[in-house]
């Protein structure tokens, strides 16, 4: 039996293709017994992500002014 747990993927379109290729490519497109895609809760960036993303953006709109300028 199968015992692959892919990585998540956005939407589930997308993991059922990537499904799909791994039932083409390892099972003759076959399913294994017990193969369900599972969704899973979205969580919100911890505060420290956003600092560096606020950084980083910050630091990106500086650079296109700097040129423009
Ligand atoms: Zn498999």
């Amino acid at each position: 039996m199968c015992k692959t747990t892919s990585r998540p993927y956005p939407t589930a379109g997308r993991a059922d293709a990537r499904g799909q290729t791994h039932r083409d490519e390892h099972h003759d497109g076959d399913h294994p017994d017990g193969e369900r895609i599972e969704q899973i809760a979205r969580t919100m960036p911890e505060r420290g992500e956003l600092t560096a993303f606020a950084l980083v953006a910050g630091l990106i709109l500086i650079a296109l002014l700097v040129k423009i300028i």
